[in-house]
């Protein structure tokens, strides 16, 4: 598994010039080098270094990015901040009984029994024969959610959805820095995975399409890494656009769209926007930046968060429609607790699937 002195160059090689603090949306409420990538890079440069120790100090600055990765897209070395803080947190992990009973709780609810009395409760949606076959992820959020919109929609395009029971996806134990946890997770997935000749998956939340992305990445098997090289992992819109769908809500419906960190490719997403009949996307300021949920710092940091939240806000209201739509389950539900009754929030399949 990577540790973070692996991830030694990528650290030295930040030039600090500064250019992160220009886009980071933490650094832009505190002000505070220390809560950018300039300053986790100095602080974890002592650490490797042996100069200085890992503190709770450290972790709540490492805990405080967003994991948003707007400076790795704007800095001049091309550095990866998302798994380099992962790694850091990992080292926290290892030193801290308090995060590694907190794991323990949450793998207790994310895996096993709680899952498989939940599962009861949300039977699947069936799908029509296709010759052309896809997997469905659908994680938590199809817990929540459902997957009847999945169906739905891919049916539609003359795909069967192949719909397996697989478990949480591991994304909290990974920003968490519980690697162990998120190992687990991976094996878990592979272990449903193959049960299935398979190889498309096609996802619907975006933190699952990243944790599912980055699974080849964090294996400590090899075998698993093997196993994933044929594995190929999208989000819907982009099976959407490939399939030239067209769907045509029954009301007309005017939406704006809240874009999450975790997604790569918001052309899908516009492509079914625009070319969805009767309705009407407002593309807002701002779409793609961070909510602020952050996990458990939405309410530790919550003062810092509310203020990233508010300009999200701000910017929904400013574009004057009644649905905020998005693609994270996370999102969805930070932008559900503090909309204040102000407009409606819904996943963009779900909204699609239940008008047309
Ligand atoms: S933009 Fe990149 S190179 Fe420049 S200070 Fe930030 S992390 Fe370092
Ligand atoms: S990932 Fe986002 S929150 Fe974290 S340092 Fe970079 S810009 Fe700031």
């Amino acid at each position: 598994m990577k540790q973070l002195k692996d991830f030694k160059n990528d650290i030295h090689s930040c030039s600090k010039c500064g250019l992160c603090q220009s886009v980071c949306p933490v650094y832009k409420v505190t002000g505070n080098d220390c809560t950018v990538s300039r300053g986790h890079f100095i602080m974890l440069k002592g650490l490797i270094k042996g100069e200085i120790k890992m503190s709770k100090k450290l972790n709540r600055y490492l805990d405080l990015c967003l994991k948003c990765g707007a400076c790795s897209r704007f800095c001049p070395s091309g550095i990866d901040v998302v798994d380099i803080i992962a790694a850091a947190k990992a080292e926290y992990f290892k030193s801290s009984l308090k995060q590694k009973v907190l794991s323990f709780i949450q793998k207790r609810i994310i895996f096993g029994a709680f899952v498989d009395f939940i599962n009861l409760f949300t039977p699947k949606a069936k799908s029509k024969t296709f010759d052309k076959k896809v997997l469905y992820f659908g994680g938590c959020s199809a817990k929540i959610n459902g997957d009847k919109a999945v169906v739905k929609i891919l049916n539609s395009a003359g795909i069967e959805v192949i719909n397996p029971s697989f478990s949480c996806c591991g994304i909290s134990l990974f920003t968490r820095g519980d690697l162990e946890g998120f190992n687990q997770s991976i094996e878990n997935f592979v272990k449903t995975l193959k049960q299935y000749n398979i190889k498309d998956i096609v996802t619907t939340c975006a933190s699952c399409e990243k944790s599912l992305k980055d699974y080849s990445r964090w294996t400590e098997s090899e075998e698993t890494k093997n196993f994933l090289k044929d594995i190929k992992v999208r989000n819907i819109y982009e099976y959407i656009k490939e399939n030239d769908l067209k769907l045509v809500l029954k009301q007309p419906a005017r939406v704006t769209f809240h874009k999450p960190c975790n997604i790569d490719n918001y052309d899908d997403i516009k492509w079914l926007l625009n070319n969805t009949e009767n309705l009407e996307y407002v593309e807002m300021n701002d779409y793609d930046k961070c909510c602020g949920l952050n996990g458990i710092s939405r309410f530790s940091e919550y003062k810092i968060m509310t203020e990233i939240f508010n300009s999200k806000r701000k910017n929904i209201l400013k574009t004057n429609t009644k649905y905020v739509l998005t693609s994270c389950l996370g999102c969805e539900i930070s932008l559900k607790l503090f909309s204040q009754n102000s407009y409606r929030v819904c996943d963009l399949i779900n909204f699609i699937a239940s008008r047309i």
